[in-house]
Parts: structure tokens; C-alpha cells; sequence
């Protein structure tokens, strides 16, 4: 608003001066290399387009859909527009471009909305009220199903719906499997609403809080203050559970524009996460007071990314020690990300000194497999089920309980249900992972034995391939 203003003091119209604002806003969103942010850029032209409608008094032109429920079909769809499909007649949709974390996606998922993105243009040339079967676990849409293939589909969509509000119905139940092996079940969330939703869907804490949407769409980073306030609401929220508070991962691959960092030829291979924390200390340290201020009001941990060598975890450990003493704040447990496979290597020496790791099943996948995590061609082969990527993470959960500590996932990964089993039996302790994921999480694990789960996962990590992998999933 600061910005339209002094175009209009400098004799701009309203209009212009609104539009020329969010598109300088929107380009600086759209080169953010993480999917997760990029796919949020979305909204701000979404968002302009709205205001800037209102200021030249045009009508509101809603997509108009037919009053039976349809499968909607479109070239691409603004962030609004999904979320207004949440509340009519849409089953579910189909998009030619886009890609599974563009913001449609993130938002068809919030609302548990079947989709498949990336289907090709073909899709366009579809007759209107067209027959079709929309499979958003297999990304598959049949076109003209004969009678054998609706009911096959029919009965399917039934029975996910009766395991869906089974689970909802047990959200509260602890995760235990049939021979007794307990696994904390834990959310993956960017701020406070999500920890109330957190809260009441069954989560036994937040296994990863990532600050970095604190720090996002502003001009200045959040004062110490500012995030303390959040960091608070987040654990009253969570009404005594544990919260994992993961200090700031931005980098080459997630700039923010009020921190200086030299263009790089390969950001993911940058100044990020931890590194660059530790080259501006300020930065990190007013983080720390915030989050020490806030392990007042109930139990915190604080959790440092893409931790490559054990220089990097004692430089911010020191740091830790020392805000907490000029506080003179609660002791809290500090651990890692293990998301560089170097850690994963050098588990064993980095488990003597940290009180906890978690996997960053995304960011491994990508250094282990040497497969940019967001290139479209290598989506189908970038899998986190690689055996290389499951040796890692036994590698680790092997180190860290012989140190009797634990270790979770916080990736992608540990919400695929082919996955969950493999996770299991290779000895993982917690998972953490969206909130809409909790409950399906905590049914399947409550399906399975510890005994099945471990003969699977020693099958797997003697697997050549992730495709193998796959096929051993029950
Ligand atoms: C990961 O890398 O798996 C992770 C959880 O962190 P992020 O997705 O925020 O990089
Ligand atoms: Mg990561």
C-alpha cells in the first residue's frame, strides 16, 4: 500500500499505480525457486486482479458451473478460484499446465479435492459433460468409462470415503500398531492457524514449524518481537505438545529481498539454510531470543536445516547456549535436519551431541539422487523410496538410537502411504507430516505390524531401484 500510495502521490492513477505495484511484486515472488513459496506468488496477481476490478467498477464475473456435481476441466485456475471449489458442485479437477505443488495443487489438497495437474492440452478438446473417472492417487482421467469400469471406480470411491471419516473418527487414537510399537504422529505447519488445525486433527505435536512464511512478504524481517508473539501462539495452540521450531531456511533457492545474498550459479548448492544463518548472526540470534522468549509458555525444541558438517551444528549450538543464558531462558532439546547426506553419513558423530535428528526426505531425495527436487522431467525419478535414500535414513535411525536418541521424517515422504510401512520398519519414531494427513497417517500405521513392516524394509533397502521399492509396498 506504501508503494501504490507514492505512485499516486507522484500524479499515477489508482489503477495503474496498483497494477504496476503487484506485477513488480508478483516477479519477485514467481523466482523463488522453492515450489512451495513460487506456488503462493500465484495468489498476488490473483489478489491484484480483484482489487483492481473493484477500482474499475466492473462486475464480478464468477465461473458459472452447471447445479449437478461436474468434474471441472481447465487450461489453469487462479488460487481463488480453487478455493471457491471447495464449497460448490466440483468433484474434483483437471489442469493442462501446472505442476503438483503449484497453488491450485496445494490448495486442492488443503481441501481434500481429487486433482491431476499436467495432463496436457488434449484435455481442452473434451466435450462439455463428457463421462469421465478422475484418479487423483494414480493421476489418471478415463474418458467415456464403459458401465464395468464406473462401478469398479463407484465402489473405490466408497471405500476411500469410509476409510477417510474411519481415520477422522480415531484422529484422537494414538498411533500404535497391531504388536504394540508407537509412532508419534506430528504436523507439518507455516504459522498459527495451521497449529489450531493442527490441534484439532489428531497431531501429537509439530514436527517441523517452517519460520521461513514468518519472513515472507514483507520488506523488513518480523523484529524479534513480532516473532516471539507468533512463536507463543503457536505453543499455547498446541496446548502442552511439543513444538519443533526450525530456524529460518532460506537461501539462494528462497531469497528474500531485504537479505543480501550474491547471485549464485547453483543456489541449491548455496548460501542456505544454516550457512547462511551463521554468516549473518544477527539475523539468527534475534531468532533465538524470539524462540527462547517463547519456551516459556511450553515445550519447545529448536531444530537447525541443512546441516552439512558438525562445525556448522556446534557454531549454532554455542549461539544457542549463549542467548539462553542472557535470558537465562529454559533448557530446550536442539537437533537437526538431516537433509545433506553428509550428515546422514557422519550420524553417528553428530548423534552424540544433538538431542534429536528428522529427515528431510525432499532435500535428500534431491542431494542423494543429484535431481533438482523441482525439475518437471525428473519428477517420476526423483522418489524418495530410492534405496540409496532409505540407506541414509537407516544409517541415521541406526546412529541415533545406539546414542538413545530419535528420529522422524519431516518430508514429503513420510505422508505417502506407499512409504509409511518401509518408514516403520526401518525405525523411524516419528512422522510429521500436513495437517489434512494426520489422520490417514495414524490409521494406516495402526493396520500394520512392527514385525511385517521390518521383514519389508530389509527387503527394500536390498532393492536395486525405487520402482522395486514400490512394488515390495503392501
Ligand atoms: C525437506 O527438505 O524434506 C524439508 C522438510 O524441508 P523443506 O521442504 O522446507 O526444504
Ligand atoms: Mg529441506
Amino acid at each position: 500500500l506504501d508503494a501504490v500510495l507514492a505512485k499516486i502521490e507522484k500524479k499515477q492513477s489508482a489503477a495503474q499505480a496498483w497494477q504496476s505495484t503487484i506485477d513488480a511484486r508478483a516477479n519477485a515472488m514467481a523466482k523463488l525457486n522453492d515450489p512451495l513459496l513460487a506456488g503462493r506468488a500465484a495468489v498476488i496477481p490473483d489478489v491484484g486482479y480483484r482489487v483492481l476490478r473493484l477500482l474499475m467498477g466492473s462486475d464480478d464475473q464468477r465461473v458459472s458451473l452447471p447445479d449437478h456435481p461436474v468434474i471441472l476441466i481447465a487450461e489453469d485456475l487462479s488460487p481463488s478460484d480453487t478455493a471457491s471449489l471447495g464449497r460448490g458442485k466440483v468433484l474434483g479437477f483437471v489442469t493442462s499446465p501446472g505442476g503438483p505443488t503449484a497453488h491450485s495443487a496445494i490448495i486442492a489438497r488443503a481441501l481434500s479435492l481429487p486433482a491431476v495437474v499436467s495432463i496436457g492440452e488434449g484435455v481442452l478438446e473434451l466435450e462439455n459433460l463428457t463421462t469421465v473417472i478422475l484418479n487423483g492417487s494414480t493421476g489418471t482421467l478415463t474418458i467415456e468409462p464403459d458401465a464395468a469400469a464406473l462401478g469398479t471406480a463407484q465402489a473405490q470411491q466408497q471405500a476411500l470415503q469410509t476409510a477417510m471419516s474411519d481415520a477422522q473418527k480415531t484422529a484422537g487414537q494414538p498411533a500404535t500398531t497391531r504388536d504394540g510399537h508407537h509412532v508419534e504422529v506430528v504436523a507439518n505447519i507455516g504459522g498459527v492457524a495451521d497449529a489450531e488445525k493442527a490441534a484439532a486433527s489428531g497431531a501429537e505435536g509439530v514436527g517441523l514449524l517452517r519460520t521461513e512464511f514468518l519472513f515472507l512478504e514483507r520488506t523488513t524481517a518480523p523484529t524479534e518481537q513480532e516473532q516471539f508473539e507468533v512463536y507463543r501462539a503457536i505453543v499455547r495452540a498446541m496446548e502442552g505438545r511439543p513444538v519443533i521450531v526450525r530456524t529460518l531456511d532460506i537461501g539462494g533457492d528462497k531469497p528474500l529481498p531485504y537479505i543480501d545474498v550474491a547471485p549464485e550459479a547453483n543456489p541449491f548448492l548455496g548460501e542456505r539454510g544454516i550457512r547462511l544463518c551463521l554468516n549473518r548472526p544477527e539475523l539468527l540470534r534475534k531468532q533465538l531470543r524470539a524462540i527462547l522468549r517463547a519456551a516459556e509458555f511450553g515445550p519447545l525444541r529448536i531444530m537447525f536445516p541443512m546441516v552439512a558438517d558438525l562445525s556448522e551444528w556446534r557454531a549454532a549450538r554455542d549461539m544457542v547456549a549463549e542467548v539462553r543464558a542472557e535470558l537465562n531462558a529454559p533448557q530446550v532439546e536442539l537437533g537437526i535436519m538431516i537433509e545433506v547426506p553428509s550428515a546422514a553419513l557422519m550420524a553417528d558423530a553428530f548423534a552424540k551431541e544433538v538431542d534429536f535428528f528428522s529427515v528431510g526426505t525432499n532435500d535428500l531425495t534431491q542431494y542423494t539422487l543429484a535431481m533438482d527436487r523441482m525439475h518437471p522431467s525428473l519428477a517420476g525419478k526423483s522418489d524418495g523410496l530410492h534405496p540409496a535414500v532409505l540407506r541414509l535414513i537407516a544409517r541415521t535411525v541406526e546412529a541415533a538410537h545406539a546414542a538413545g536418541k530419535w528420529t522422524g521424517v519431516c518430508g514429503e515422504l513420510g505422508a505417502d502411504p506407499q512409504a509409511v510401512p518401509f518408514l516403520l520398519g526401518i525405525g523411524v519414531d516419528e512422522l510429521s507430516v500436513s495437517v489434512p494427513a494426520i489422520a490417514s497417517v495414524k490409521a494406516q500405521i495402526r493396520s500394520l505390524t512392527l514385525e511385517d513392516a521390518q521383514q519389508l524394509a530389509e527387503r527394500a533397502l536390498a532393492s536395486g531401484t525405487a520402482a522395486e521399492v514400490r512394488k515390495l509396498s503392501p
